[in-house]
């Protein structure tokens, strides 16, 4: 093991400058996740590869990639000069060069695109492709599961178990509301889904037979990171297609976070099952710039080219979004055993890190894949769609805000992602930062609880 750094960073200045947000941002932040009350925000001027550097120069290894957006790290100079290259011959324009060679890669790569749609956020996507799942079925309803994260709208936002009379089984802790928001629009939850816990066939399965009628979709990250970084159990997906396809209703993969970053043909590939309709976003464009997609099957997609189910947005395409996607799917292409490569280094941290939490007397456990895993501070997997206890929640925030006092950015909901400038390095700076960061949090835990 190297030297440990047993040090706390001085964050002095970083600390003034959050507080001076408060004065025009609400929460200091721009999203949730972030309590102030507890939440420790470190403010960043510059970053280089997997590197971030705060305002007192402290030096942290970035494993938070923007929600596992940011795919090419920090400064790439290859993908930057694309980006300009593109800034300096076009900005905004309706239709251009570089859209049939854009679209192209991601038909060549991802099973499910036979067509293409872009879109700027991956809210917009899973709205657009529930929109247009609804148009082509001519029914209302739609299938949504507990632990998945399908964006910020109204009707993928909270809720409560719900399949209308049916019944099956729902673990005591989750009869109540979920993940919520004040100023939702009212019953779309109850009026537009079913949700219904996930990787269960024969709930699903059920489901679709009594109300098959009425549901035009079924939506779902087809490996859950935002529920835990959990697997689909052995013949899920397929029982989950094949009963969609009994009643004409579309399977949906949110492959936000999946797609791209867990390889070009994303979790579809990767599971051999392949959906109807595929929404994209985060690393889909590398990470600097937002951009997201909706994929799919001709007919389908068709219903937007005969103008059936509107799709529309003044920046969806636009020229430096595209430019993104075509920089990212150029790195990648040249850099074959990228995936390997960061998944090896990943592996690595991984281990030092259940090694780290041993030696501080805790038992951690990292679920996922190997470029964006969920760690879990308890000995055993942890399935968040059936159960998941405040103490083990606790256990994460507090990981997750130490290390930040000791230089390495998870991202919130205790994940850690890659990126393709991660090297060995970064793996020794891993091992000297968590050693520290696991005695404190442990100290932390226990008297907390
Ligand atoms: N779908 C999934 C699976 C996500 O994880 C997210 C964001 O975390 C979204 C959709 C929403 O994407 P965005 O935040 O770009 O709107």
């Amino acid at each position: 093991m190297n030297t440990v750094v047993n040090q706390k960073l001085d964050l002095t200045e970083s600390k003034k400058y959050f507080k001076k947000l408060w004065d025009v941002i609400p929460g200091g932040v721009h999203y949730n996740f972030a309590d102030p009350e507890r939440a420790l925000i470190v403010p960043f001027v510059k970053g280089k590869g997997s590197r971030v550097w705060d305002m007192d120069g402290n030096e942290h290894l970035d494993l938070f990639c923007k929600f596992g957006a940011l795919f090419v790290g920090h400064n790439n100079e290859e993908y930057n000069q694309i980006l300009i290259d593109n800034m300096q011959k076009l900005t905004s324009v309706d239709t251009f060069d570089l859209e049939h060679e854009v679209c192209q890669k991601l038909i060549d790569n991802i099973p499910s695109a036979e067509r293409v749609r872009f879109s700027l956020s991956g809210t917009e996507a899973v709205q657009n492709a529930i929109r247009l799942a609804r148009g082509y079925t001519g029914k209302p309803r739609f299938v949504r599961f507990h632990g998945h994260y399908n964006g910020n709208a109204d009707n993928v936002v909270g809720g409560r178990f719900n399949a209308d009379g049916l019944d099956f089984p729902v673990p005591e802790m989750f009869k109540g509301d979920m993940l919520d928001t004040l100023g939702r629009f009212p019953n779309t939850l109850q009026d537009q889904t079913f949700m219904l816990p996930w990787n269960d066939p024969e709930v699903l399965e059920r489901t679709l037979e009594q109300h098959g009628h009425e549901i035009a979709a079924v939506l779902m990250e087809p490996i859950c990171m935002n529920g835990g970084g959990i697997l689909p159990k052995d013949g899920y997906l397929e029982r989950a297609k094949a009963a969609c396809e009994k009643h004409n209703v579309i399977l949906i993969f949110d492959e936000v976070i999946t797609g791209v970053r867990f390889g070009l043909g994303g979790a579809q590939k990767l599971l051999g099952v392949t959906p109807h309709l595929t929404t994209l976003g985060k690393a889909l464009g590398g990470g600097a710039v937002p951009i997201s997609a909706i994929v799919g099957r001709k007919d389908i997609m068709d219903y937007y080219a005969k103008g059936k189910v509107i799709h529309a947005g003044t920046f969806n395409g636009y020229p430096m979004g595209l430019a993104a996607i075509k920089a990212t799917f150029d790195l990648i292409e040249k850099d074959p055993g990228c995936y390997d490569r960061m998944g090896g280094l990943m592996s690595q941290m991984a281990d030092i890190f259940v090694k780290a939490a041993h030696a501080a007397d805790m038992p951690l456990v990292l679920q996922g894949m190997p470029n964006g895993m969920v760690f879990h501070s308890q000995n055993e997997l942890v399935d968040r769609s059936e159960g998941y206890t405040a103490k083990v929640k606790m256990c994460d925030i507090i990981i997750r805000e130490i290390s930040k006092r000791y230089g390495i950015q998870f991202s919130p909901l205790s994940r850690m992602y890659s990126n393709l400038m991660l090297n060995q390095d970064d793996v020794a700076f891993f091992e000297e930062r968590i050693y520290p960061t696991m005695v404190n949090a442990k100290q932390i835990i226990d008297i907390t609880f």
